[in-house]
């Protein structure tokens, strides 16, 4: 992913190497280049005329430097943008008070949810927790099995319905999941919900119930990174359906170009926790916005 904007952003600064002051137009002509550049890596427009207006802001105000040349400088203002759209600091998971702490994961069927619940789960036990996994999709057929499947792979723990015990109410599994976790010592629960391959009121209604019911510390909005434009659309949708704290980038070892990875902070507001880098467990960590920024402009 990046690929391109890479590139061009790369050709964008190298056309500068050789002036010695930045004139107003040069920096005109620099700021349209670098518009154009996010625009084909699929970036939101609200968050590319943000972008682009800050950094002509900062280089137009930028000192003459005895350190950094003007192309330089100029990257420099870009890495520091492209930080600042990607959530600036890394924003770390909030853990409950009195454990168990309850985290819901919410997004569109495909996304990645499933094995990004066995991710985490595999993340959160090198780090001496103890997670349980939830399985809350009762609308696929395979879903529950898909996720012991992963819980086994991870090592962790699967809470899964019991005949008789809740079978096909989501919402009683995720409440009686928690009580569960209590008695057996789980410090973190891992809540899977069910997902469609469009946004569907009845899903955003299940999941908003579900948030209700468990009152979760975090819930986390799991997006492909693949799905370009739409990643935004969809964004919007689960805000404002069931609301969430943080967003999970998945699949961002794909081709797609990296768009919707730049807009998503900055529509929704919500920091990018974590990223999915791979099918396997192991392709995942938490996101860091200024490695995220040296990896495009490297
Ligand atoms: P869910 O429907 O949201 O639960 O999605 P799944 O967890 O079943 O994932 C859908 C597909 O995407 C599966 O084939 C996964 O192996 C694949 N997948 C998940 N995360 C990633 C990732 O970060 N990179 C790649 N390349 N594939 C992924």
């Amino acid at each position: 992913m990046f690929e391109t904007l890479s590139d061009r952003l790369t050709s964008v600064f190298s056309s500068l190497r050789s002036k010695g002051r930045l004139s107003d137009a040069d920096i005109d002509a620099t700021c349209r280049e670098i518009r154009i550049a996010l625009l084909e890596a699929d970036v939101a427009l609200p968050v590319v005329k943000t972008f682009v207006a800050q950094v002509k802001e900062r280089a137009r105000g930028a000192e003459v430097s005895q350190a950094l040349n003007p192309a330089q400088q100029v990257v420099k203002i870009v890495n520091d943008e492209l930080i600042e759209i990607l959530g600036g600091e890394t924003r770390r998971l909030r853990y409950a008070k009195t454990p168990p702490t309850v985290i819901m994961l919410a997004g569109l069927q495909g996304a990645g949810k499933t094995t990004l619940a066995g991710k985490l789960a595999r993340w959160l036990r090198e780090q001496n927790h103890t997670p349980l996994l939830v399985a809350a999709d009762l609308q696929r057929p395979n879903a529950v099995q898909q996720l012991s499947v992963v819980a086994e792979r991870a090592g962790v723990a699967v809470y899964a319905p019991e005949p008789g015990n809740g079978v096909g109410d989501p919402i009683a599994v995720a409440r009686q999941s928690i009580d569960h976790a209590r008695r057996q010592q789980h410090d973190v629960v891992i809540i899977d919900t069910a997902g469609r391959l469009g946004i569907d009121q009845e899903l955003m209604k299940q999941a908003a119930d579900i948030r209700d019911a468990v009152t979760p510390d975090e819930v986390l909005f799991v997006v492909d990174a693949m799905i370009g434009q739409d990643a935004v659309s969809t964004a919007q949708a689960f805000m404002d359906g069931v609301g969430f704290d943080g967003v999970v980038l998945t699949k961002l070892d794909g081709d797609a170009r990296g768009g919707a990875a730049l807009s998503v902070r900055h529509i929704t507001g919500k920091p990018i926790m974590f990223a999915s880098t791979g099918e396997k467990l192991e392709d995942f960590d938490a996101f860091h916005p200024d490695r995220m920024a040296s990896r495009i402009l490297d």
